[in-house]
């Protein structure tokens, strides 16, 4: 699934081989028909044919396409949306669910397998976005802008970083990554972690970022039905993850076995030595649940019942 390494990727691609060439054309296919969000597709396509691409943004896991109206064709690829360039005629791929010709004998084609990716074609591109929390790989991120962001959430870190609010562009694999690099467990509660968990935390999602970039992107098969660049190559950080979908597997650091859990609903898997649980999350069967009230709470407690008595 495309995140924030595996968008910049295709982003960046797509700079080096459109940036300046014009729309002459556009299909959609019958089968996708909740690709083109807000207007109809025919208006979609008329609306974008003739326009020439002046621009080529991210923001979070949205690609943004600047037309040299003003106006923002926004694409977001979701489960399995993929951005192919082409030669025109060259031989079809599958899952292809839109095709956009080239005024340079090349065509864009969008494919996608499982068909939830959505593109719009807008005024401003903030209008189709929730409200997103910063990018992680600008300079304005720091250790204490993610603990501002986070910090007061009493869910699993695991989640928070997910939350597209909290933090632009984070999925499954690189919150995984991260939170391993930092050597912190994905259900210690957001409101409980540090300042130098922050610190570590931060280092970890910029450097597990910056690998995934680094390698063009994670590509858990050669097919299209995961992400795969523009030329139709698939990335490489696969081979280089620490945590994500290595469970059983021994881990880099210390040589145990990953273990894997779901936190909200999500898979999660970590190394249970280098990211330790949290106390009292997950009590044994048979002990209470209920937590031991400190000595002067007990005492507290205690006193307010003989002054009712
Ligand atoms: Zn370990």
């Amino acid at each position: 699934m495309p995140e924030l390494p595996e968008v910049e990727t295709v982003r960046r691609d797509l700079e080096a081989r459109v940036l300046g060439r014009t729309i002459v054309g556009c299909c959609v296919s019958p089968d996708a028909p909740r690709l083109v969000q807000l207007v109809p597709v025919a208006e979609f396509c008329r609306e974008l044919s003739g326009r020439r691409i002046a621009g080529l943004r991210r923001r979070g896991k949205y690609l943004i396409v600047d037309l040299d109206d003003g106006r923002a064709w926004v694409i977001h690829r979701r489960m399995s949306g993929n951005v192919l360039y082409r030669p025109r005629g060259a031989p079809p791929d599958d899952y292809t669910r839109a095709v956009f010709t080239l005024d340079d004998a090349h065509e864009l084609r969008w494919t996608d397998l499982r068909k939830f990716g959505t593109m719009w074609l807008v005024e401003d591109a903030t209008m189709v976005m929730e409200s997103l929390g910063p990018e992680p790989l600008d300079a304005a991120f720091t250790p204490d802008v993610l603990r501002q962001r986070a910090g007061g959430r009493s869910a699993p870190i695991k989640s928070v970083l997910l939350d597209q609010t909290v933090l632009a562009g984070m999925g499954n694999l690189y919150t995984d990554e991260a939170l391993h690099d930092a050597g912190i467990h994905p259900l210690r509660r957001a409101n409980t972690l540090k300042r130098a968990d922050y610190a570590r935390l931060h280092d970890g999602i910029v450097r597990a970022l910056r690998t995934g970039i680094a390698a063009r992107g994670s590509s858990l098969g050669t097919t299209l039905r995961d992400h795969i660049n523009v030329d139709g190559a698939p990335g490489e950080n696969q081979h280089a993850v620490q945590a994500y979908g290595r469970e059983g597997q021994p881990c880099y650091r210390c040589g145990g076995v990953m273990r894997r859990l779901k936190v909200g609903g999500r898979s999660s898997v970590f190394c249970p030595t280098c990211q330790r649980p949290p106390r009292r999350t997950h009590p044994a069967p048979g002990r209470r649940t209920t937590p031991t009230r400190a000595p002067a709470a007990r005492r507290r407690a205690a006193t307010a019942v003989a002054r009712r008595t």
